[in-house]
């Protein structure tokens, strides 16, 4: 099993999405377990504050070393199994680039992976260091927490797990496009309520629909590396 420590102040915009559908399925099928912590529970000082002011200034505020690596402690010291595979993965817009090929690569590498979310301008720089964990980023954008980082890691992941997908397994799970997908109806006619467009036809393409299989795969193919 694959177990997620999220490290966030917001759990309660991350657990909703992770409870969902195939992430939440695989929760209850055991083959993930998710675990939130909130550092506002592991600080010392009477305000429950996580956060300081920036040495050398500037604005905003950062996420302070003592709560941080309080929770990891405490993550740690609950990971009772002598041979889990930890790694602790902090989040930053300016971190190693996160795709499939890490998803499925840490996927299988390790039982426990602890997800570290800034917040505020984040977190202070000597948390990494301390706690040698890697710094990925989503892509190049900046995100106002890692919560949204965090369950996109998540779901990656538990797509790579076998049995996941169950029968759906996709094939598009090894590249990272898709060839172009249709549902019925075969033709539809665009409503009055789209005026520019309305009673115009779109058709699903004929091969798709005639059931010669190696003629579909072979139009997929060529769809996906076209693009
Ligand atoms: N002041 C920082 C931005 C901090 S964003 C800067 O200019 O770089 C606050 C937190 O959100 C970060 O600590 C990080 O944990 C998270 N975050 C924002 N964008 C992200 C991205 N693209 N990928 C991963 N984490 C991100």
């Amino acid at each position: 099993m694959l177990n997620f420590h999220i490290i966030t102040l917001f759990p309660e915009a991350v657990q909703p999405y992770l409870d969902a559908s195939i992430i939440g399925r695989a929760q209850k099928e055991k083959k993930i377990a998710v675990k939130y912590y909130n550092p506002r529970d592991f600080t010392s000082n009477k305000f429950r504050s996580v956060d300081g002011r920036p040495y050398g200034g500037g604005p905003g505020m950062i996420l302070a070393i003592e709560p941080i690596v309080k929770t990891v402690t405490v993550v740690k010291s609950k990971i009772k199994d002598k041979k889990s595979k930890i790694k602790i993965i902090l989040f930053n817009p300016g971190g190693k680039q996160f795709d499939n090929k890490i998803a499925k690569n840490y996927s299988q590498k390790y039982s426990d992976l602890i997800l570290i979310c800034g917040r505020y301008e984040g977190i202070d720089s000597r948390v990494k260091k301390i706690l040698k964990a890697e710094e990925w980023s989503i892509g190049p954008f900046v995100l106002s927490g890692g919560e949204v980082p965090a369950m996109v890691v998540v779901d990656a992941m538990v797509r790579q797990i076998p049995g996941v997908l169950g029968n759906e397994a996709s094939p598009e799970e090894n590249r990272v496009s898709s060839h172009e997908m249709y549902t019925r109806p075969a033709v539809y006619i665009v409503p009055a309520g789209l005026p520019a467009q309305a009673g115009k036809k779109y058709k699903v393409p004929k091969v798709l629909q005639n059931g010669h299989h190696a003629e579909i795969e072979k139009w997929r193919q060529k769809q996906t590396h076209s693009d």
